[in-house]
């Protein structure tokens, strides 16, 4: 059992979920890694959701509430540790929810097919019955999406992305949106935007945004947006890891 009291509480009960959620077997091998490479920049940026953050979150926000069909990519990672979360982040900004996996197996989509429709998601996108196909034609397993998801989607929300996977959404035209801790990945960097904090704090803090702007006429949304430049917060984002440094 951990102690509340435990200096590295909070870090150490997500490393517990990514534990249970390897027994599971729903994790690649590979997730412990990057859940590592995830928990090395929140260090670094104080485990707290900073201000370039907040601004990126509530773009996506907006950007989530003005477009046609949004879409929530799901992996392992996501939902062993925001899978709640992200059900009711969807509600809030209706939108669907995908299974997208690196390294795709039947068993593992059917065990997160079945953990979402348990805890009250039915609709889940990207199972094992669904209609895939292959964006921009390339015929490999980070091309895949549904038909009536991300494949027709103009607005996705990507959290912990692979740079491959991220390149092919973006030059497909849609609207790629990132929860990524680090700010140097090929994903933090290509994407459209890039938010950079832990997904655990990031999906139920966006929640909050989006029931504020869904209460705001869409033209202050749409200003949001045209305002806002990736490039730049992304810099901003990197400083907050340099004054730590200081
Ligand atoms: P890329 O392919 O985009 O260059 P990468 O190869 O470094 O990235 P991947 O393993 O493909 O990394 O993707 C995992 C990414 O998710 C990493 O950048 C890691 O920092 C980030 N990450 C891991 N855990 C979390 C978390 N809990 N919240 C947000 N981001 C996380
Ligand atoms: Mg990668």
């Amino acid at each position: 059992m951990l102690s509340k009291s435990h200096p590295r509480y909070d870090s150490l009960l997500l490393r517990e979920k990514i534990v249970k959620a390897s027994k599971e077997g729903y994790l690649a091998e590979s997730a412990m890694i990057a859940h590592g490479r995830g928990e090395a920049f929140d260090y670094l940026i104080g485990e707290k959701t900073t201000y370039p953050a907040k601004r990126a979150m509530y773009v996506a926000c907006a950007n989530l509430l003005l477009a046609e069909n949004p879409v929530i990519s799901v992996n392992g990672n996501t939902t062993a540790l925001a899978r709640d979360e992200i059900i009711d982040f969807s509600k809030t900004v209706d939108a669907k929810i995908e299974i997208n996996l690196f390294y795709r197996t039947d068993e593992r989509v059917k065990i997160i097919t079945e953990l979402y429709k348990k805890h009250g998601y039915e609709e889940i996108l990207g199972t094992l019955d669904d209609d895939i196909k292959h964006l921009n034609k390339i015929k490999n397993n980070r091309s895949t999406a549904s038909k009536t998801g991300i494949y027709t989607s103009d607005c996705v929300l990507i959290p912990l992305e692979d740079g491959d996977r991220a390149e092919i959404l973006k030059n497909s035209g849609k609207k790629t949106i990132t929860i990524d801790l680090n700010p140097l990945s090929r994903t933090s960097q290509m994407s459209d935007i890039s938010i950079v904090d832990n997904v655990v704090r990031a999906i139920p803090f966006m929640n909050e945004i989006a029931k504020d702007l869904k209460t705001q006429d869409k033209k202050i949304l749409m200003e949001m947006v045209k305002e806002y430049n990736n490039e730049e917060n992304l810099k901003q984002s990197l400083k907050q890891i340099k004054l730590k440094s200081e």
